[in-house]
């Protein structure tokens, strides 16, 4: 069996957020775990912040407090500059609240009806916060990753979830929708985000076995 040195609590639900993350820390001895496993009544606060980042704040502090655990949350989104940014924070609600991702998907094929395509530019971000309830003075990190793209005429391809039939990779030759999973996270705006979580999780490890060690030697010593 091996020793996990931490838990992270995920202050989600979503399945493919877990295993997106157990994979990225799989060489490290931390254990993700999500937040109903830990609370099973946890209820997620409103997610009412004008940045992902405010959001991602909001949610990994509340599941911190929740839990005592150090906890990760995610925020993302899609900005389209012709659209000045949005749906932005309200991409999972553009169309509606407890919108489809088919009914988003055609508000903004219909709010860029009339643009052409080289002003069809967008990107997809995802801001991570990681939140330690025993470190009140020290800030959380918050870390980002982005995806540029254009946003295509129709959709194309079966993958993925969101808005993904519609954003064009790669000088535009697929959509997030016709990539698998393992190509969609290298360059997806989460996998580039969770990659820049990677060292500070190292450095809270390194601090605790440094502080782990430091309360051995003074017992051995006392
Ligand atoms: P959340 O961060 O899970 O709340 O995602 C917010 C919304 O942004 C989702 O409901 C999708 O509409 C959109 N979104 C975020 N990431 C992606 C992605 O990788 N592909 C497609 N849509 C995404």
């Amino acid at each position: 069996m091996h020793v996990k040195a931490m838990t992270l609590v995920l202050a989600t639900h979503n399945p493919g957020k877990l295993a997106e993350l157990r994979s990225l820390f799989a060489s490290l001895p931390v254990e993700v775990v999500p937040i109903r496993e830990v609370v099973p009544s946890y209820g997620p606060p409103v997610e009412d912040g004008a940045t992902f980042e405010e959001n991602a704040l909001k949610k990994a502090r509340a599941a911190a407090e929740a839990t005592q655990l150090v906890a990760i949350a995610d925020d993302s989104g899609l900005e389209v500059d012709a659209l000045g940014g949005r749906p932005g924070v309200r991409s999972a609600r553009f169309a509606r609240e407890g919108a489809t991702d088919a009914e988003n998907n055609a508000m903004l094929l219909s709010a860029l009806e009339e643009v052409e395509d080289a002003s069809r530019t967008a990107r997809f971000r995802c801001v991570i916060a990681l939140v330690d309830p025993f470190s009140e003075g020290l800030k959380p990190v918050v870390v980002e990753g982005r995806c540029d793209g254009v946003i295509a005429r129709s959709a194309r391809g079966e993958s993925g979830f969101g808005y993904d039939p519609l954003f064009l990779v790669e000088g535009g030759a697929r959509t997030f929708a016709e990539l698998e999973e393992d190509e969609k996270n290298t360059m997806s705006h989460r996998g580039q985000a969770a990659r820049a979580l990677l060292p500070h999780v190292e450095s809270m490890l390194e601090a605790r076995l440094a502080e782990a060690r430091r309360i051995l030697a003074s017992r051995g010593a006392g």
